[in-house]
């Protein structure tokens, strides 16, 4: 099937309340374009560098997605255009979104990426940093970021009992947090679910998918 029959297909599956973020790290922009056409305006990638080459030479009406780990030392090259980013996992890496933020004149949105997953190799922080970092002084003098929901990649696993308990964790602790709300941390966004697994993450509260080979095909 094409990209735009993919990507009409996974649409025709989803509740109105799920974003599909079209996740096209390693794709060429020509991949992307059609995408683009079939009516697709979020795209997710996880290396700034191919975002910001691609964002360069892309219709600006796109919203770019970062869902990779991120290293402060690039978050410059990112935050003049960046809409999401899903992987804060620590506290540090946030505080350098705020500067570069603000010396770009930007409120720029943040997801907090939980460790859901039993692999040691998944990034992300315990529900209980996520927890303090909200609650510090600190936090609340960040004007230049915003908090708006939890992200979490499950174990890489045929085991559906498990992945499901691990989303199941990332939507609780998703409620958790929700009480905490402030000026900069506005809880409304769980990004869970792959094209393996998407549907299962539904299921559990996901309200906004990333999904990459099931439009584009498989990475090479
Ligand atoms: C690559 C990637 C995806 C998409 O994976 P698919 O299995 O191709 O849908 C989703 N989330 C993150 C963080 C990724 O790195």
């Amino acid at each position: 099937m094409s990209i735009q029959q993919n990507l009409n297909h996974i649409k025709s599956t989803l509740p109105e309340h799920v974003t599909l973020v079209a996740v096209s790290k390693t794709k060429p922009v020509t991949d992307l374009m059609e995408a683009y056409n079939a009516g697709q305006r979020i795209f997710g990638e996880n290396k700034i560098q191919e975002m910001a080459e691609k964002h360069e030479v892309m219709p600006k009406d796109i919203e770019w997605h970062m869902i990779g780990h991120v290293q402060r030392n690039k978050v410059k090259y990112m935050v003049p255009f960046v809409s999401l980013i899903h992987g804060v996992d620590n506290f540090k890496l946030l505080k350098e979104i705020n500067k570069q933020a603000k010396k770009h004149g930007r409120i720029i949105d943040c997801l907090f990426q939980i460790k859901i997953a039993s692999e040691d190799s998944k990034f992300g922080m315990a529900p209980s940093e996520a927890l303090d970092i909200l609650k510090s002084e600190v936090f609340s003098e960040l004007k230049n970021i915003r908090i708006i929901g939890l992200m979490g990649m499950a174990t890489f696993t045929d085991d559906e009992n498990q992945v499901k308990k691990e989303f199941n964790l990332l939507k609780s602790t998703f409620n958790d947090l929700k009480q905490q709300q402030t000026v900069n941390c506005k809880l409304q966004t769980v990004s869970m679910g792959m094209s393996g697994d998407y549907q299962l993450a539904i299921d559990c509260g996901s309200t906004m998918i990333r999904v990459g080979s099931s439009i584009f095909g498989i990475r090479s």
